[in-house]
C-alpha cells in the first residue's frame, strides 16, 4: 500500500466542509490524523497520513488542491545534522522504509531523503538528536493564533 504523510494548511473557507469524510468515501484512501489544529472560520493545519493505491492518493491530493489546501510532504521537513551524527546505526533498524541505511562497503549510515515518509521514528530514537523534524514558523504561528482565538 502506498503511504505518505503530509502537512496540510487549510484555508478558512474549508473548515465547514466534510473533507476527511470525502477523502475516505470518494477517494477510497485510509487516513490517520497525527496532529491537527482546526477551528471554525480559521486557517487550520493538519498532519495526516494517507494510505491507498498511488492513484487514489494522487486523486485525493488533487481534490484537496482544488479546495485551495496547501500540501507539503512532511518528509521535506526531515533533516540530518551531519555534524551530530556519529554513525551509530540505531536509526537504520527503525526506519520503516529504508531511508536510513548502512552502505556495506564502508559501513556508513546514509540518509535517502527521497524515500523518507516523515514518520519521525528516527527523531525519537537518535541518541544525539541528529535527526530533526521542523514544522517551521507557519505551524507555530497558526498554532499560536488558534490558541489565542480559542481562549476568547
Ligand atoms: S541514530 Fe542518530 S547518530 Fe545514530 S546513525 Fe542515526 S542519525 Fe546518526
Ligand atoms: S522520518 Fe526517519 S524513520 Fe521515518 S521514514 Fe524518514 S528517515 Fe525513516
Amino acid at each position: 500500500m502506498y503511504t505518505r504523510i503530509y502537512f496540510f494548511q487549510f484555508p478558512k473557507t474549508t473548515t465547514d466542509k466534510p473533507i476527511i469524510y470525502r477523502l475516505i468515501k470518494e477517494h477510497d484512501v485510509e487516513v490517520n490524523i497525527l496532529r491537527a489544529n482546526i477551528l471554525p472560520q480559521q486557517e487550520g493545519i493538519m498532519i495526516l497520513e494517507i494510505k491507498g493505491t498511488k492513484n487514489n492518493v494522487k486523486e485525493a491530493l488533487a481534490y484537496l488542491e482544488g479546495l485551495g489546501v496547501g500540501i507539503e510532504r512532511l518528509a521535506t521537513r526531515v533533516r540530518r545534522d551531519e555534524e551530530r551524527c556519529f554513525q551509530c546505526g540505531a536509526c537504520t533498524g527503525i526506519c520503516p522504509v529504508g531511508a536510513l541505511y548502512i552502505r556495506r562497503e564502508d559501513m556508513a549510515v546514509l540518509f535517502d531523503a527521497d524515500k523518507c515518509t516523515g514518520c519521525s521514528q528516527c527523531v525519537l530514537i537518535c541518541p544525539v538528536r541528529a535527526m530533526e523534524m521542523s514544522l517551521g514558523k507557519e505551524w507555530h504561528e497558526i498554532e499560536k493564533n488558534v490558541a489565542l482565538n480559542s481562549s476568547d
